[in-house]
């Protein structure tokens, strides 16, 4: 009976997305990504043993190096994945953007379009996302070539693009239902009306109050486009506000969000509650996950926006804390497609259940803002690491495709976050809690080799199997304040002497203000995402004064001198930077006018501060980083932040870099390598 049930399940696998694309007939190919996996700790694991299934096949092949980009960063390098080029040619530098004539910062992966509405309540348009990446994937190009695919959650794959003979599941940066990269919530009785609000890295802390036994509050949802557009035009009117304004911003303001109402019976003490969600009634006891928990949010009569989370009662003794996950877009029922074709998401849903479907889909920010301890957060990655992972072998068996791609990205969040357990020059170190979780790391390598060993045991013979990594790690000890060294040096200038105010992850979201404090009159050059410098260029940037040509080249030597040379930590007197490169060294292509004019590649142990990514100018310059958020690769050296390739086969080339994948597979297929592509084939010419 099982054996049937089995056997219905693949059948459905197998037809799902449609009708099945023909077979090339060609050996069939599996890419695993582990975002982040670093060559050097699987070397060092794996010369311990505890990396089996990834030895076994590094013994077939090889295990390599994999040269990232410049900079290291996910988007940026899984870009040169996809297209096989550098990022002059597919446009993704870094998480984030400016806007030249403005200065605003926005995220660098997508550009987002506010829907159309008529009589401020019709829809007429629906919001959309584009993406920003340029070039094309090479799922495309072999599709084309009626090589069947099937890819899913790689980064940079939001919005879906659509794949002939292919099937494909949007990874970063899907946003949560609010649009962000993972706003989490957390009720709790011991906030202080200090702490309540909106936290640097995107999290809604509310403070509970009971009466009795039931405390009621407000699940804030999405923004209401249309309130949001009305708020917007009046600020457009420009000049001081009128009264009538200024009421009127009120009321909207109080309506701006789609939200839910939330209550929660408690009695104190009895360690477990009763939460009211919408209606909806979770029992939980402390230290227990909800279901999934599906939600409706009215945007008005016409409009509903269906999400869903998981709900966490942290504590519910003397105090009670309840976690609520980031409002996961619903696979059959996303705002936006999330999969290409649309409904294939949904197909998926519908055999598996439910599954994450942010692209972020681990819990960083609440570890990081001590919402969340590490045990918590180690068993919450676990799961999002399992929905990845079951989405993966679903296709893999479905056996649609003759080149399947998948992406797990918790080797790079536990790194981010763990990081310190492992280094006791990290300003974080704790041996208490290292003797409990310094494994950490070591054992999601040891979960991503188990599911090496899974996938494989599941391949049909002949297929080809590579694993790779985007980038590799690196401690972040100290973090520096470019812009303040930048103030420092005289290339930038602020119209007085007060800090910036510190910048929110979620004033990307919400049109926060950024640079308020810089005169661009008097500014040469300024920092921002991680690592970059751009030059205030004539011309291109709004207040630009740099003249393009010998101006600009001799501020781009006379920087890049001062920052290996005088660029100096005043603790250890250690270089802070290993190199600084220029943009027409490292960059080609038609998107070269978008790159930084300087990229910075850390030395270890140090990373550009939070603030300076956002274009603050806080005091000092370099300072402990006391963030658990203890490991990076964004910005440190590309040169010592390669990935890792593991692969069957010896390469014929030397030195393999992320760019030769694409090549590598549309060789393998028989499909001509267009000539934009930078990469070249890892196996040499097909004999
Ligand atoms: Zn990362």
């Amino acid at each position: 009976m099982r054996k049937l049930a089995l056997v219905l399940a693949l059948a459905v696998a197998a037809s799902c997305g449609g009708n099945a694309p023909a077979h090339t007939g060609k050996p069939k190919m599996v890419i695993l990504g582990f975002d982040g996996m670093d060559p050097d700790l699987v070397r060092d694991f794996m010369a311990q043993g505890l990396l089996p299934n990834m030895k076994k096949l590094s013994d077939q092949g090889g295990l390599y190096d994999l040269g990232t980009t410049v900079s290291a960063e996910s988007p940026t390098a899984w870009a040169s994945f996809a297209t096989g080029s550098n990022p002059g040619k597919h446009n993704i530098y870094d998480f984030l953007v400016r806007d030249t004539s403005t200065y605003v910062l926005d995220l660098g992966m997508v550009r987002r379009i506010p829907g159309e509405f008529l009589f401020d309540y019709i829809p007429l348009k629906r919001p959309r996302v584009e993406s920003l990446r340029g070039g094309e994937s090479f799922w495309v190009t072999a599709g084309r070539a009626g090589v069947p695919s099937s890819i899913l959650t790689v980064p940079i794959t939001f919005p879906p693009e659509d794949v002939p003979n292919g099937e494909l599941l949007s990874g970063l940066p899907l946003p949560d239902i609010r649009g962000t990269m993972g706003t989490f919530y957390y009720f709790a009785t011991d906030l202080s009306r200090y702490e309540e609000g909106d936290t640097e890295f995107g999290g809604i802390l509310k403070h509970l109050t009971f009466e009795g036994n039931t405390a009621k509050t407000e699940f804030i949802g999405p923004p209401n486009p249309i309130v949001k557009t009305k708020i917007k035009n009046i600020y457009a009117k420009g000049g001081t506000l009128s009264d009538t304004d200024r009421a009127a911003i009120g009321e909207l303001k109080s309506i701006e969000y789609a939200n839910l109402p939330l209550s929660i019976n408690w009695t104190r003490g009895s360690n477990q509650a009763l939460i009211d969600l919408d209606g909806q009634k979770i029992a939980l006891k402390t230290g227990e996950w909800s279901q999934w928990v599906y939600l409706d949010f009215k945007i008005n009569f016409l409009i509903r926006v269906h999400g869903m989370v998981q709900l966490l009662l942290m504590n519910a003794n003397n105090e009670l804390q309840l976690y609520v996950s980031p409002v996961n877009f619903r696979p059959d029922n996303p705002p936006t497609p999330m999969s290409s074709p649309a409904g294939f998401a949904g197909e998926i849903f519908k055999q598996m259940g439910p599954f994450r479907t942010l692209g972020w889909a681990e819990a960083t920010w609440p570890l990081n803002e001590n919402r969340m301890d590490e045990g918590t957060f180690m068993a919450d990655m676990y799961k999002a690491f399992d929905d990845r992972a079951h989405v993966i072998l679903n296709r893999l068996v479905a056996k649609n495709w003759d080149v399947l791609v998948g992406v797990i990205e918790a080797t790079d969040r536990v790194q981010h976050m763990m990081w310190r357990l492992t280094d006791k020059k990290s300003p974080l170190y704790d041996a208490a809690l290292a003797a409990k979780y310094g494994d950490s790391i070591q054992k999601v390598y040891q979960r991503a080799d188990a599911f090496v060993g899974d996938v494989v045991s599941k391949l049909e013979p002949g297929t080809e199997l590579m694993v790779v990594s985007d980038h590799g790690f690196h401690a972040w000890n100290k973090a520096v304040n470019v812009n303040t060294w930048l103030v420092e040096q005289g290339y930038m200038v602020l119209k007085n002497q007060n800090a910036s105010r510190d910048k929110k992850l979620d004033d990307l979201f919400g049109g926060g203000e950024f640079w308020e404090n810089v005169d661009w009159s008097k500014t040469r050059a300024y920092a921002m995402g991680l690592g970059q410098i751009y030059f205030n260029v004539r011309g291109r940037e709004g207040q630009g004064i740099v003249s393009p040509g010998a101006e600009y080249m001799a501020l781009a030597d006379e920087l890049v001198g001062k920052l290996k040379t005088d660029l100096i930590d005043p603790a250890t007197k250690d270089h802070i930077v290993r190199n600084v490169y220029k943009r027409d060294d490292v960059y080609a292509g038609e998107f070269l006018g978008n790159a930084s004019d300087l990229q910075l590649g850390f030395a270890d142990g140090y990373r550009v501060s939070w603030q300076t990514a956002q274009g603050g100018t806080p005091k000092g310059i370099v300072y402990d980083n006391m963030q658990k958020w203890s490991g990076d690769h964004g910005g440190f050296d590309y040169e010592t932040t390669s990935g890792v390739l593991i692969t069957g086969r010896k390469l014929a080339i030397d030195k393999p870099s992320i760019m030769d994948i694409a090549p590598t597979v549309l060789q393998h297929f028989g499909v001509a390598v267009p000539k934009t592509i930078d990469g070249k084939p890892l196996f040499g010419p097909v004999k």
